[in-house]
Order: structure tokens, then sequence, then C-alpha cells
């Protein structure tokens, strides 16, 4: 027998699975649908793509009568209503962009009770009457208010919106209907401010990782950009993307450029006519257009969830933007690559700007964070740690994976020499010149400011003659990122000797920096990365074709985005393993009740003619097994570097023999190892952790579970490295796998 609590569990999977047709919550969802559900606040912080919609979608069905959520932007809205409707939730939206006779209609479903979800915009609640005329709704109260982008809240957020300010209302007009707030931006300020605005009352707090683990972040250097972008989209066909510049001229330009190329591509700027850049902004929902070139003004309100890639041209003013900005690519959770092209120059151009800005400390700090983000850019370590670290999670895998760094695209070389050329230009000058003024020393450069402080007859002057600035400002940046060198807090960022720095000088102490092993073709033609991931079944690439052309005709006539209609995954689940009839369709992802009603007719039709056409494709077919298609799995790229790795294991060297012959660390050759390993790779891993090792941490492995591996390293108390935690956690994960 089920208790009315069990009821309500088994009833909340089978809307999962029958309305969604999703076989699991994706973290954390869980606990904010539950929280809805036994009538409590919540607050979801959970990053772009993580899936926030489904957290009170889900409940507006399993809840009785309707759910108010409040979304900031009206094609927004427009989307995740043709989203409900399409998995078969009764849902409808109020705004002003509405007739009157639209919205009456709205009002009146409501009124009858026919909805589950009433999307409105916040000046709607806010009009004259419209909050009373809700609490005396004769169907009663709303089941529950979900606030989408709950940031436009706060005044300290970056997208502050007046109107969002009557949600304040909501608690006092309605003390007895539970709010859900959402999130995807929320610094602890911002975070409070929310909570206190909406009155909260103990809501269930949930901050998932802003951890975007399908994103590869790869940086270059800025050279031809032309080309750069140019070979970049072109070894993506067929792939959305979006490509970031900072002015209209240049988003102009590139989207030239990229026609006259063949590539069909739309601008988008602040600078176009209205009904132009709603054209072009449905042109690309819709895959009429899969590039758009286009300034910041791109992008809020679009929730097309296959991006597959996002270019910045130039570098972003901050991470914060860089993070939301590359944030839409790859909400479906599939691999999805996001490359920075970076030049020291771009950032000269930003700083100039700064320069208008009137309140001292608004233009100092907005100093600082892009002189953080130049560090990024041009500082080679982990990228998806960086990112982290300024959101302040610590991430502690020793190799993501999943950036260019990661990918042991650089290697470490030692540069004590150059350092001390830097360091000394520092204490020559007196500590107390900025960055480029000191790389102007070094190089020998003949400024006004060179000869006012006599700096042209410092010994270092000039000594560096033979690389260029930016040569040395990388030496520079690297060793701040060190911590070698400290930047002073003031307003000029001028940066101070540390004790290291004098043992470096002295040559007690060895510096190493990273270069970048990529070759010029290389870099500009790069296929590396998720874009080579992207596959993670086997599908028939012809019949995904026939089928998405399908989708799109399916999609106009109903006039939908095709995203909404199937997501690729689908496409490529139908591709791989061409069900034949409604029980296979079903189990396919993201296919409901509703979907399978609704499409699977024409889709079993499409597949049944493509293989009549070619009956060779059949073969491709994969075993469709239990009962639901296997998860995703992002498989890790797998790039050359790995393949050196591989064969000098296969011939026998050790790990500390190919680090060398390889200028690396060791640490990264354990990280080859671990993700060769995972990757399925036969690795004599016995002859790397001695076996004494590896049952210690194999039984710390049970104790501490084998998620983070900080607390395995600090319980092992210095019996076991880090890189030998990672290889065995691969070698445990690969035996249980090899098991079930
Ligand atoms: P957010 O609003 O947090 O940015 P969305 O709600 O738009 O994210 O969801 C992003 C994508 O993830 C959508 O394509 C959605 O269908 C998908 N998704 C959400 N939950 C799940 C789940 N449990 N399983 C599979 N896909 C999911
Ligand atoms: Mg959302």
């Amino acid at each position: 027998m089920n208790s009315p609590e069990n009821s309500s569990v088994d009833r909340v999977h089978a809307v999962l699975r029958d309305t969604f047709g999703f076989a699991s919550f994706r973290p954390h969802q869980q606990q904010l649908v539950d929280g809805i559900l036994q009538g409590k606040d919540v607050f979801g912080i959970m990053p772009t793509g993580g899936g926030k919609s489904l957290c009170y979608q889900l409940p507006a069905v399993v809840a009785d009568g309707c759910a108010i959520v409040v979304s900031p932007l009206i094609a927004l809205m427009k989307d995740q209503v043709d989203a409900a409707l399409s998995n078969g939730i009764r849902a409808a939206c109020a705004n002003s962009s509405m007739s009157i006779d639209e919205r009456t209609a709205a009002a009146r479903a409501y009124g009858g009770g026919e909805l589950d979800l009433l999307y409105v915009a916040p000046e709607r609640l806010a009009a004259d009457g419209v909050l009373e005329r809700l609490r005396h709704c004769p169907t009663g109260a709303p089941a529950f208010f979900a606030i989408d982008e709950a940031h436009c809240l706060s005044e300290w957020g970056h997208d502050f919106r007046p109107d969002y300010l009557v949600l304040g209302k909501l608690r006092d007009a309605f003390p007895d209907v539970p709010i859900a707030a959402f999130t995807a931006t929320a610094t602890q300020k911002v975070a409070s401010d929310i909570a206190t605005r909406l009155q909260l009352r103990d809501p269930v707090r949930v901050r998932a990782s802003f951890d975007r683990a399908n994103l590869f972040y790869e940086v270059r250097a800025k050279r031809d950009w032309e080309t750069q972008i140019v070979e970049f989209v072109r070894s993506r066909p067929g792939q959305s993307g979006i490509i970031y510049r900072t002015t209209r001229k240049s988003v102009e330009a590139t989207a030239g450029l990229l026609n006259a190329n063949g590539i069909s591509a739309r601008a988008y700027h602040a600078g176009l006519a209205a009904s132009e850049r709603s054209a072009t902004q449905d042109a690309f929902i819709r895959d009429d257009s899969s590039i758009i070139v286009a300034t910041i003004a791109f992008g809020m309100g679009i929730d097309k969830s296959d991006v597959r890639f996002v270019v910045h041209g130039d570098i972003p003013k901050n991470i914060e933007s860089y993070y939301q900005e590359t944030g839409r690519a790859g909400r479906d959770g599939e691999p999805s690559h996001c490359l920075l092209l970076y030049s020291p120059g771009d950032a000269v151009k930003i700083r100039r700007f700064c320069d208008d800005i009137v309140d001292d400390a608004e233009r100092q700090r907005t100093l600082d964070l892009l002189r953080e983000m130049e560090r990024f850019a041009s500082v080679p370590a982990c990228r998806r740690k960086s990112i982290l670290h300024y959101f302040e999670e610590d991430y502690t895998e020793e190799n993501c994976g999943g950036c260019d760094y990661c990918a042991g695209e650089f290697a470490e070389v030692d540069a004590t020499r150059d350092a001390q050329i830097v360091l000394s230009a520092i204490a020559r000058s007196g500590e107390r010149f900025g960055a480029v003024h000191i790389c102007d020393i070094v190089t020998g450069a003949a400024t006004a400011k060179i000869r006012q402080f006599g700096h042209d007859l410092l010994k270092t002057y000039g000594i560096g003659k033979g690389q260029p600035k930016a040569y040395w400002r990388s030496v520079l940046d690297a060793l701040i990122a060190a911590g070698i060198l400290k930047v002073s807090d003031d307003t000029y960022g001028v940066p101070k000797l540390t004790e290291e720095a004098w043992e470096v000088m002295r040559g007690q102490r060895k510096f190493a920096r990273h270069e970048d092993t990529r070759t010029e073709r290389e870099k500009t033609s790069s296929r590396r990365g998720a874009a080579a991931a992207v596959d993670d079944i086997a599908y028939h690439h012809g019949l995904f074709e026939h089928l998405r052309t399908k989708r799109k005709e399916i999609a106009d006539a109903a006039g939908l985005p095709p995203y909404i209609v199937f997501a690729d995954k689908t496409l490529r689940q139908m591709a791989a393993y061409m069900p034949t009839d409604n029980a296979q369709f079903s189990q396919l992802h993201g296919i409901g009740t509703h979907k399978l009603a609704t499409y699977s007719k024409a889709f079993l039709e499409a597949i049944a003619n493509y293989l009549q056409q070619h009956p060779e494709a059949a073969r491709d077919r994969q075993r469709l097994t239990a009962a639901t298609p296997p998860a995703a799995t992002i498989k890790r790229p797998r790039g050359e570097t790995y393949q050196i790795t591989l064969d000098m294991l296969r011939q026998g060297l050790s790990i500390e023999a190919i680090a060398k012959a390889r200028g690396v660390v060791m640490s990264t050759v354990e990280g080859h190892v671990a993700q060769l390993i995972e990757s399925g790779e036969e690795i004599n891993w016995k002859s790397i952790v001695p076996a004494e090792t590896a049952s210690l941490l194999r039984n710390l492995f049970e104790q501490h579970g084998s998620g983070a591996l900080s607390p395995i390293i600090a319980a092992a108390d210095g019996a076991a490295s880090y890189g030998q935690a990672r290889i065995l956690r691969a070698v445990i994960a690969a035996e249980s796998a090899d098991e079930s």
C-alpha cells in the first residue's frame, strides 16, 4: 500500500517521465520540486542550462490549481509557453504585447481553472487591480508563485528591473501561497537581496555548482582574426553559434566577412531597427540562420538550447560577462565550444572607455575586473578553475579535461632568466610603475615617461628587445598569477616584489612559465575539444540530416522553434536506434506522452522511408536496451597530447621520464593516464601506483566516496599524491563499469 507521501513521490516521477520524457532529475531539481510540493518557499540558484524551468513546471502539473510564473522578457515567455504546450501542459501567458482579447482569453482560462501554468510579465501584476482580482478569483489562490530570473529584483545585480519591485507585495497579498525564486546569477549580496525583497520564509535553498561541465573553454592569441573566425566556423558546419564583437562596426565587418566566405551569418546590434533585430532573433531561434554575429545586446531572453559554440572576437569586460555569454552555449547539456581570441591591445581600448566613468570607485572596480579578465586570458591555467574561483567556488580536479590548458596545449618551460629581467626592472624603478611601463623599460621603448624618469639609464633598459612587449607582459602576468608579484590595492595596480621575487632574482628559486605548444595551423583549424565529442552515441548521419529536415518542416508548420519540437539529442537517438513503433519511440530522450501522440507517426514514417531508400543504413542501427536510453555522458576530448603519453607508456617509460621528455610536470602526465583509463584504454597502472598506495586509496575512496579528491588527499596524509589518487579513482570507475 502506498502512503499519501509515496504516491506523491510516484506521481512526481511519473510526470517527469510521461510529461517531460526525462529519465531522471538533474542535480538539485528534485529537492526544489519536493520543497514546492510540500508548500514551502524555495530558492534555487543554478547556472544557465541547469534546468530551472522544470523545477516549477513539474510541481505546477502535480499540484492543484495554477502556478503563476513571473518572467521578465516577452520573447522568453512565449518560448516557455510553447515548450510547455508541446509537452501537453496547460499553459498561457499575459503580457503587454498581447491584444486585449488575447489577455481576456488568458484571464478567462485562468479563472475557469483550465490552466496549470500562467506566465505573466511583472508589469501585468503591477497593473491596477490585478493582484486584487487574483485574490478574489473564484477558483482560489494560485498554487504558488515562481519568480524566474529573480536577480532582476536586485539593484546589485547586472539586470535590475524596476518592474520587478512589485513582487515585494506578493507575500503580504498572499500570505499562504509559497514563493519559488530562481536565478542563474547570484553573488551573496544579490541572493540576500532577493530573499529579503520577496520575504521568503525559511526557504529550501539550493546553490548548484556553477561549473558548466559540457563547455570546452579555449583561449587563443588573436593574430589574424579573419582567418581564425572563418576557419573556426567552417570546421563546424550546420552548428548554431554566436560570435560576439564589441562594436557595431566590427559586428558588421565580421558578418560581412563570413557571408563573403559562403557562410550565412546575420548581424545583431543596438543600431539596427527593432523590427530587424527581432527578425534576426527569430531566424536564429527557428534555425533559418545558424550563425549570429552580435554585440552583447544579443542573448538575454534567448533560450535556444542547441547553441554549439560561442566565439568572443574581443575580450569581454569581465569574467562575469564572459561566463554569462559563453553560458548561452550548450543549455541542452551537450558538448559545446567556447573560443576567446585574445589580444592585449583590445583591453587597452576598453580601458580608454573606462576614462568616461566619472565615479572614482566605480571606475577602479571596472578596471580591476577587466584586469582579472586579462589575467584569465593571458595566464595559462585551468580555465574552468579560474572561472569558478571568480564565483568563489573551489574546483579541486587536477585536470578538468574541458579546456585548452588541461588538454595539454601548454608546455612548462624554464623562464627564470626572463623573470629576473622583469623583476629587476621593477626593483630598479622603485616598485612605483605599472605593467605597461615596466614592459617599456625592458623592451627599450622611447616614451616621454621613460625619459622623464631617466629609465633609459637603467641597467635593464632594452635588455629584452629580442622579444615583443606582449611576451614580457605575459611573463609579468605569470609572475602575478604565481604570487611572486603582488599588485598594489590602490588605483594604479602597481606590481610589488615579494620575498619570493627576491629569491628568484638571487637565483635561489626557479620560475617556469607555460608556453603554447599549438602550431599556427592547429590554432586556426581547431577541431579538437568538444566539437569532436558531440556524438555520445554512434548514429547514422544521413538519417540524422533527413530527420533534421523533417523537424524543421514540422516546426515551421506549427510556428515553433525546432528545438522545442525535439532536442538534437532526441534526433540523434532516433538516428541511432531507428525505432519502428511507439513503444520504442517513447523511450527516447524528451518524449513524453504528448510528444509521442503529436509526432511519433510523422517521424516513424520518416525513418521507415529513409530505410527503404537507404537499406544499408539499417546496418548502423544500435540496440535499444533496458527501459531507458543510456544517459548522456560527456566524452572528454582526447587530443594528440594523450596519444603521445600513451605511446610513451607503451614504450615502457616511467611517468617521471615522460614528464621530463615532454617538459611537463608529473601531475600533468598522471592526469593524462587517468583520462586514458577513463576513456577505456588498458593501462598497466600497477607499475605507476604501488600496491600499498593503491590499497590505501581504495579504502579511502570507500570511506569518503569517489567524488572530490581533496578529502582523500588530506586523509592519505602524504602517503598518496594527487595524481595517484586521480588514477586510482579512474581505475575504480573503470572496474565498476566492467561489472555492470
Ligand atoms: P535554465 O532555465 O536553468 O537555464 P532550462 O530550464 O532552460 O535551464 O533547461 C535547460 C535544458 O535542460 C532544456 O533543454 C531542458 O529540456 C533540459 N532539461 C531540464 N531538466 C532535465 C532533465 N531532468 N533531464 C534531461 N534534460 C533536462
Ligand atoms: Mg531559464
